[in-house]
């Protein structure tokens, strides 16, 4: 997936990636039963332990300073059309 780039930058901060993210969490998925995006790369990422946090509450102002907010906005449009409106009201 990332062949030739051994340290991915994360994909929300830019600081090295410390480990895989979701743009829509795993534990939303398996709550409206799409775990298999769990897996799909559409919806995994670089990133670090801080944008993942973020990205679980995405009710926060900091989730809006995430680089990756453009298209943390696309996928979960895509995955989660409900997460999606609770998003931009
Ligand atoms: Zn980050």
């Amino acid at each position: 997936m990332y062949e030739g780039e051994p340290h991915p930058n994360c994909i929300g901060c830019n600081a090295r990636a410390q480990c895989t993210i979701h743009f829509v969490p795993q534990k939303y998925l398996k709550g409206i039963g799409k775990t298999e995006y769990c897996w799909k790369e559409v919806n995994m990422g670089p990133g670090c332990f801080t944008c993942n946090s973020i990205l679980e509450s995405i009710r926060g102002e900091d989730v809006k300073k995430l680089l990756c907010y453009d298209r943390l906005l696309e996928v979960t449009k895509l995955i989660a059309p409900e997460r999606y409106n609770l998003m931009i009201e």
